[in-house]
């Protein structure tokens, strides 16, 4: 019941071995507590336990992405975010689909990745009962990068290493910024990593919300 503070690449916490989760205690309902409010703040449409610094297999996707929330087709207004414990990829389309990701652990970074379409995930709710999601296009694509936190895979993983410098030098000016820095008129330095409400973190979406 508390927004954490996201961790940022390149800390290398995002890169730490996860463990499984034996079963749903209160201390891990209150970790799914964390990881909402912390999701909502951020305006994501996923976040995975690491990228708060707890290094275990759960993650969570919006209930609209997951066709279960007010984006849906008569899903429940509201409804909670779906969590994924120790999650297992069963399936994957061979066909595949490219679009622009974005991370709450790069903030105002996007990055073009080719995907699955389609993919089925099985994992343990927060309710402790097993469950199986077959999830197309965003939902697909918010499991399978979600799931790529839990073995340390990362945006960057996926592009070259000019396109990786770039981005770990817009990374770097926004710790700064973070630190204190106010952005004014008179700034010499670009300033498109934040800002721009237009396009939020994460991944693609249509509207103005993303990020996982
Ligand atoms: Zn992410």
């Amino acid at each position: 019941m508390a927004v954490r503070p996201i961790v940022i690449w390149p800390d290398p916490r995002l890169r730490e071995a996860t463990r499984p989760i034996a079963e749903v205690t209160d201390e891990i309902r209150s970790l799914y507590r964390d990881l909402v409010d912390t999701m909502y703040a951020y305006d994501g449409v996923g976040i995975a336990a690491i990228q708060i610094g707890v290094p275990v297999r759960m993650f969570l996707v919006d209930a609209a992405i997951a066709g279960q929330g007010d984006a849906g087709s008569g899903g429940e207004r509201g409804a909670d975010p779906l969590a994924f414990i120790n999650p297992e990829v069963l399936a994957m389309s061979g066909e595949k689909e490219k679009a622009d990701e974005g991370c709450l652990s790069f903030p105002g970074i996007y990055v073009p990745i080719e995907r699955p379409r389609r993919a089925r995930v099985r994992a343990m709710g927060i309710d402790g009962k097993t469950f199986e999601a077959a999830g197309e296009g965003l939902f697909a694509r918010a499991m399978l990068h979600e799931h790529d936190h839990l073995t340390g895979k990362l945006l960057v993983d996926f592009v070259g290493p000019l396109k990786k410098r770039q981005i770990k030098r817009k990374l770097e000016r926004h710790v700064e910024d973070a630190d204190g820095h106010v952005h004014g008129e008179d700034c010499q330095h670009d300033h498109d990593h934040d800002h721009e409400h237009g396009q939020a973190h994460g991944v693609a979406l249509p509207a103005s919300r993303s990020g996982a």
